[in-house]
């Protein structure tokens, strides 16, 4: 296969953890007889550095004229003065728009050697694969009105929750596909007791089951999936949810793990080149030290070979050498100390373990 991918590295440890995902990604297409071509875009606080803005035109451009986006990370103290148009998040969020992404996918994984990592028992955490499914475009970040007014009894607010009916579809339609790739079983989680969108969410889902017969529905409050997801994480296996929901879920989620150098992450148009980057940010108190941990970006890049160019086997062939690194002892040093079966021996460098898991591949 030929394929085209635009890395934007971004800031921070961003470039450090691209640069050892781009050489992974050579080396599977060398194993695998693939012809991928990177191009290099400038994204966040770098961009506004070189050319005076978070999403230079023709970053954008690259972009959408790629099958798959790999990202790093944006931000930093450097910036946090910018006015809110020139702020190396307003970047990302340019990029998520121009691609037209509605969908978050925050796959959840507790690897067994580091289930001493979180901060959860071991008997409930061991095990947990699970998978986010967050719309993006919707709900109550951006429906409208919004503001603010004076009242009589002070400031009056107004925030409004609003979905399309084609909005949900779509997000419910890749939870019913993702969950029948995986085990089948999805739940989809609302607050249909008190929010319209969220009956009418239930009741698109309801219809939309009839289609997916391999897959298991079942709906849940988001108040009580909050709390199983600290109880019984490994009852979920495909969560699907609005916006709110699923930005506050995902990130409860993700600290169950206790170790967010290791989540990756897709967002997903309808067609168009998906978005994959780490969960973690710029981390700007480690960068440029080579201590930082790229193995979710490497995750990303599976997760790119999975979603953007339907390349299973290759992407699972990541997957199982990330196991397997860990396996073995590997550890960087956000790992190193929390996690039993490590040699330990003093905590490896990115490039060292980056070089670990391309050799596993
Ligand atoms: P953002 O605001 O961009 O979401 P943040 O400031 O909330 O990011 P991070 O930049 O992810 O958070 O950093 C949080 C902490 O986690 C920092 O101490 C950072 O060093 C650490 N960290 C983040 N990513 C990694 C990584 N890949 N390897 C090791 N440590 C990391
Ligand atoms: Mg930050």
């Amino acid at each position: 296969m030929h394929a085209k991918i635009a890395v934007l590295p971004g800031d921070g440890i961003g470039p450090e953890v691209t640069t050892e995902a781009v050489a992974l990604l050579q080396v599977v297409a060398e194993v695998y007889g693939h012809q991928f071509e990177f191009e290099q875009g400038l994204i966040g606080g770098s961009a506004i550095d070189d050319a005076g803005t978070p999403l230079p035109d023709a970053t954008l451009a690259l972009a959408k004229a790629s099958q798959g986006v790999l990202l790093g990370a944006v931000g930093g103290p450097k910036w946090d003065k910018e006015p809110a148009s020139r702020r190396p998040e307003t970047g990302l969020l340019g990029l998520r728009k121009g691609l037209e992404v509605f969908a978050n996918l925050r796959p959840i994984t507790v690897f067994p050697e580091l289930v001493d990592a979180s901060p959860l028992k071991r008997e409930v955490v061991d095990g947990v694969d699970m998978l986010i499914v967050r719309e993006l475009t919707g709900g109550l970040y951006f429906g409208q009105p919004r503001g603010r007014s004076a009242g009589k009894g002070g400031i009056e607010v107004v925030d409004t929750l609003q979905y399309s009916e084609h909005e949900i579809r779509r997000i419910l339609q890749l939870g019913f596909e993702i969950a029948s790739q995986r085990s089948g079983n999805l739940t989809s989680v609302d607050k249909a007791n008190v929010l319209e969108s969220s009956r009418v969410w239930r009741e698109l889902a309801e219809a939309m089951a009839v289609d997916y017969p391999g897959v298991t529905l079942s709906h849940q409050l988001v108040d009580s999936a909050a709390m199983q997801i600290v109880q019984n994480p490994k009852r979920f296996d495909v969560v699907v949810t609005e916006n709110l929901f699923g930005d506050i879920l995902s990130d409860e989620a993700a600290v169950i793990t206790g170790s967010i150098g290791l989540l990756p992450s897709a967002s997903l148009g309808a067609g168009g080149p998906g978005i994959y980057e780490p969960i973690h940010g710029s981390a700007p108190d480690i960068a440029g030290k080579g201590v930082a941990n790229p193995l979710a970006t490497m995750l990303s890049c599976a997760m790119l070979l999975r979603h953007s160019l339907s390349l299973e086997v290759e992407a699972q062939v990541i997957e199982e050498a990330v196991k397997r690194v860990l396996a073995e002892g590997a550890r960087t040093a956000d790992l190193a100390g929390q996690s039993i079966g490590s040699t330990g021996n003093s905590p490896i460098g990115t490039q060292e373990m980056a070089k670990r898991v391309r050799e596993a591949v």
